[in-house]
């Protein structure tokens, strides 16, 4: 340590506290990197590596970025899962004796970025902060970009799941863990297979609870709700560390964080991981885009705090039908009444993100461009008022009243900030004349005065009797007096020449260099006070915050109610009824995402009904291709739509609240993680029988293709009686299957229907219907498929014949009631024993898999 540079002592000093990111050493224009950083950042940013001096024998290996195009770096780094730590020079390099002091100004990580370069604008930005205590979880969720911080608790053995979930809903990109669940394999497990989420391991005392409850008081002051220390102290915890960690990143205030919103659980709809991707409601499963997902049928918004709000609104359906009549009511409104909604989508199309643009005014970094970005949103406030004081649905006033014109800041801006001002704030003139006296009065001093400079000009004329003399200016000497040459020698003496043209002598004299010195002093007076000026207007706008974000809140539902209302409208969705009972009676409904993307054929609507009584589970048949999973989701996504307070593709529907939606659909592969298919698939069931209530919708799809066909079918057959069983679930389910063989259940158990998608066959060929009509499916179809697929003749022959035989031999299974520790037997007595010979003729030991033995050995010693 002892040879190394001033310099690098400082940097080490510096960077040994703060070794867990990329440490940004400011250096006159440039941030520069040194050792393992250096060589890090040189690679992933593809920056040339070279070294410095550092009064060592080797050079320091180092690289830098320009100051003024760091924000590119810093994402990408970022991104690619390292803290940053901002090193800024604290004191005026001037003014410095010795070594500039240097201080960690900020530390940016994937979940406390502000610079709206680095974010994505249709997107919150959530940090996450988990808890885990005795028994209990306390889950909080903030995005300091909008201000917006909730926070949810609950205890039971069910916590590991709840927190999955709930991280699962808000996807956040950064996830702070004290030591419990930082050590909880699942959830850890979890984070890193499915979340893309930077993660935090915090120590245990940065949850403790009385520092936390210190912080939680003084963040929130009054509007904390009371009962939170009472009540919920792991949530204290949670949000508690949460604090601490933005305050020790950002090093600036968070008021803009001030109002925390409690959540508990079964207030949303329940949407697991599973049910998110399955049903792409905000990317595809396959490509992970927008296109081809819910989010984009319904995505009509015209701002972006519009579409972050729909975001939420799609995160977090509702399960009070109160509530989704409000909304229902404002949608319903806004889609009847076309003119009033253009005249409201035309304001909001020209509003900016003042979300978001209160964030950067909090934290300092806005500039004054942003703030007339501000000034020209509220500009259209007033209008978007009028248009909702006339409007009948009682949110639509409600949004009307609480919407803040913010007349105040609104001439705060429009009277301090010029309309179009420059992007840097170094150099001035962004001011507004008649802002400030003291300003206007330097600016005409700066300005050359023009009256000071003609006085002189005109005084000088007189003394030296020569007319035409003249005063300029020059960036080289300054101001100067300018003679012909010809008159020069009647110049006085006290003009001191400073330069020859072809036919003129420049001079200066001491009045002059002293009036080019007050005219300096006020340039460099006018950079501070214009600056200290604009600290002030952002002061001022910062006090507002909260009234801000109320307004742009109000503005974000605004929009979101007319997005929805535009696509009722356009698509010709209906007004869903929602209630609380285990229903749903949809007529004519459709896939709002297939129907969009099916380009010469139309969408064949289908009706659904399901209940809990005799219309609790739908086992579905039919060929593939035939729009199984298709009806399935469409059933899925129109229960979620009418919970979110959407209107509904269809002609008219009923809804019975849903606790849950659960999918079990395709043969999603999870190779990623190294887990069979079967395995997965199996897991999922699980999660479902043991979660599932009377009130959740089921959506299964081919359950038990996975593994041989015997146990597909026990399991898919026993999986169906489970559920359709109102003792052990009664869940309102749609279970697409290929087994046929379930349809016997309709006859065995109270609750089963069977459907099928119609199929037209002619001869052997088929067209499909698409039409869901009541009834098992024809179990040749799948031989129509592999012929429609172009499977050779003799090939198809042999599989019909073999499918006679099988059905000849099909068993006949009883329903049986699952006792709690009964194991469950098959009853496959029912095979001859000279069937024994002919199913081990039939097999192929060579393709077998252990499992497949281990059942063929099983079904074999049942047959003797
Ligand atoms: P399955 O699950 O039975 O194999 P899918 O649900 O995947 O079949 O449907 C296959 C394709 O059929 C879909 O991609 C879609 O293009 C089309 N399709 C499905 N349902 C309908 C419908 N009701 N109307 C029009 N086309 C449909």
């Amino acid at each position: 340590m002892a040879e190394l540079t001033p310099m690098m002592r400082q940097y080490f000093e510096i960077k040994n506290q703060n070794k867990d990111g990329i440490l940004l050493y400011r250096l006159g224009d440039f941030y520069e990197m040194f050792y393992d950083d250096a060589k890090i950042a040189s690679k992933e940013l593809d920056l040339v590596l070279t070294g410095k001096n550092c009064g060592q024998e080797e050079r320091a290996p180092m690289c830098g970025i320009p100051f003024h195009s760091c924000e590119s770096y810093i994402a990408k780094l970022v991104k690619n899962g390292h803290k940053v730590f901002i090193c800024e020079q604290t004191e005026d390099p001037k003014k410095a004796k010795g070594l500039v002091r240097r201080e960690i100004i900020r530390t940016i990580t994937p979940g406390t970025v502000i610079e709206a370069s680095m974010l994505q604008e249709d997107c919150n930005n959530y940090i996450a902060s988990v808890y885990f205590g005795v028994g209990g979880v306390g889950i909080c969720f903030a995005d300091i970009t909008t201000g917006e911080i909730l926070a949810t608790d609950m205890s039971g053995e069910e916590m590991t799941i709840y927190t999955m979930n709930e991280i699962g809903r808000f996807t956040p990109k950064e996830v702070l863990l004290n030591p419990a669940a930082a050590d909880d394999g699942a959830l850890v497990d979890f984070l890193h297979e499915h979340m893309d989420s930077g993660l935090e391991r915090m120590t245990e005392e940065q949850y403790d609870y009385a520092a936390c409850e210190q912080l939680v008081r003084r963040q929130f002051a009054a509007s904390a709700e009371p009962t939170i220390f009472t009540d919920h102290p792991m949530i204290v915890c949670a949000v508690g560390a949460l604090l601490r960690y933005l305050m020790d990143t950002q090093q600036s205030d968070l008021s803009n964080l001030d109002t925390l919103q409690l959540y508990y659980q079964g207030q949303y709809l329940e949407l697991d991981l599973n049910a998110r991707r399955n049903l792409e409601l905000f990317e595809t499963m396959r490509t992970k885009e927008k296109r081809g997902s819910l989010l984009w049928v319904l995505d009509h918004t015209k701002t972006a705090m519009g579409a972050r709000m729909l975001r939420q609104w799609m995160s977090k359906p509702l399960r009070s039908p109160n509530q989704i009549a409000q909304r229902q009511k404002a949608v319903g409104e806004l889609k009847d009444d076309l003119v009033r909604r253009t005249a409201l989508a035309d304001e909001l199309r020209q509003m900016f993100d003042i979300e978001r643009l209160i964030g950067r005014i909090v934290y300092g970094t806005a500039n004054c461009r942003d703030m007339r970005s501000m000034f020209a949103t509220l500009e259209h406030v007033p209008e978007i008022r009028i248009q909702l004081a006339q409007c009948q649905s009682s949110m639509l006033q409600v949004l009307c009243e609480s919407m803040d014109e913010l007349q105040d800041i609104k001439q705060l801006i429009d009277a301090a900030i010029v309309d179009d001002p420059p992007f840097s704030l170094r150099e001035g003139g962004f001011i507004q004349n008649g802002y400030s006296e003291e300003l206007d009065k330097l600016r005409d001093i700066a300005s050359g005065g023009k009256g000071s400079i003609a006085a002189i000009e005109e005084r000088e004329r007189e003394a030296t009797g020569i007319a035409k003399l003249k005063v300029g200016y020059n960036r080289v000497f300054g101001y100067y007096i300018e003679v012909a040459r010809s008159l020069a020698d009647k110049v006085p003496a006290h003009y001191v020449r400073k330069q020859t043209l072809a036919n003129a002598e420049r001079y200066i004299t001491d009045e002059l260099k002293q009036y080019e010195n007050t005219v300096l002093q006020a340039q460099e007076r006018i950079t501070d006070l214009e600056y200290q000026l604009f600290t002030e207007v952002r002061e001022q706008i910062s006090a507002a915050v909260h009234r801000i974000q109320i307004t742009a809140q109000t503005l974000a539902q605004t929009d979101v109610l007319c997005a929805l209302a535009e696509v009722a409208d356009l698509y010709q969705y209906c007004c869903p009824e929602v209630e609380y009972s285990p229903v749903i009676d949809i007529k004519d409904g459709r896939h709002p995402v297939v129907e969009r993307m099916l380009r010469d054929t139309m969408f064949i609507a289908n009706d659904t009904l399901l209940d809990d009584k005799a219309n609790r589970i739908a086992v579905i048949t039919g060929p593939n291709m035939a729009g199984k999973s298709t009806y399935m989701r469409q059933v899925a996504l129109i229960t979620i739509m009418a919970q979110m307070g959407s209107f509904v593709p269809a002609k008219s529907a009923r809804i019975g609240i849903a606790d849950r939606v659960f999918t079990r659909v395709g043969a999603s592969d999870d190779l990623a993680s190294g887990q069979s298919t079967f395995m997965v698939e199996m897991s999922e069931v699980a999660d479902i029988l043991t979660h599932a209530t009377r009130f959740s919708l089921v959506i299964l799809d081919e359950i038990g293709r996975g593994t041989s066909t015997f146990d597909g079918m026990s399991i898919a057959r026993a999986v169906v009686e489970y559920i359709a069983d109102p003792k052990k679930i009664g869940a309102r389910t749609l279970f697409a299957t290929h087994y046929h063989e379930l349809t016997a259940l309709e006859d065995l158990m109270d609750g089963v229907k069977n459907y099928n998608i119609a199929v037209k066959k002619r001869g052997e060929d088929i067209t499909f219907l698409r039409k869901i009509v009541p009834g098992g499916a024809d179990d040749s179809y799948g031989i129509a498929v592999a012929k429609l697929a172009g499977v050779p003749k003799p090939v198809l022959r042999r599989a019909k014949a073999i499918l006679k035989d099988l059905e000849a031999h099909a068993p006949k299974i009883e329903v049986r009631e699952v006792e709690e520790e009964e194991e469950p037997q098959m009853s496959l007595t029912n095979y001859r024993s000279d069937d024994v010979a002919e199913k081990l003729r039939g097999v192929n030991v060579n393709t077998m898999t252990p499992i497949e033995a281990l059942n063929l050995v099983f079904e074999l010693q049942k047959m003797v």
